[in-house]
């Protein structure tokens, strides 16, 4: 496993839209493992392929609870709404308040190419909507109300 360099707002492979995996050969799965240390190490609870510069369907997601990997997901539904600050690795140092759902429910494939379901609530529906998002080109900053602010090193912990 490596850690990879992750892209910053600005950098033009941010705002293309990545293509569907069609199998997980040993470079797929090196990415993925590489994606998840390179979260961790940026205190992350997210990150997907195009922030470290790869046009791949793939986000890696951990709210706390292991990490999950999402291959080619989708969302199916979604309810209620939530506010709150929301921030990128992409974008560094800043947040921005953006109102998500509430309640996620996506399908994926995993490592193994089985297709899975998760629902989300909170962070993880906030997480899973953010990292989908970049699998289209869009940053978070795009949604933001009222501006960015610019965060302390300790408070940055949300992808
Ligand atoms: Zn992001």
């Amino acid at each position: 496993m490596a850690l990879r360099e992750i892209r910053v707002q600005g950098d033009p492979v941010l705002e293309k839209v990545c293509k569907e995996v069609k199998e997980i050969t040993p470079r797929t799965q090196d990415l993925i493992d590489d994606m998840i240390e390179t979260m961790y190490e940026a205190n992350g609870v997210g990150l997907a392929a195009p922030q470290v510069g790869i046009l791949k369907r793939i986000v890696v997601i951990d709210v706390g609870e292991g990490p999950i990997v999402m291959i080619n997901p989708r969302i199916i539904s979604t309810d209620g709404e939530q506010t709150g600050d929301e921030g990128c690795l992409s974008v560094p140092g800043k947040a921005g308040c953006v109102t998500r759902p509430n309640y996620v429910m996506a399908r994926f494939f995993n490592e193994d190419m089985q297709e899975c379901e998760i629902e989300g609530t909170e962070l993880l529906a906030r997480a899973i909507c953010h990292e989908l998002d970049h699998l289209d080109g869009h940053l978070y900053v795009e949604k933001v109300e009222g501006g960015l602010h610019d965060v302390t090193y300790e408070e940055e912990v949300e992808e």
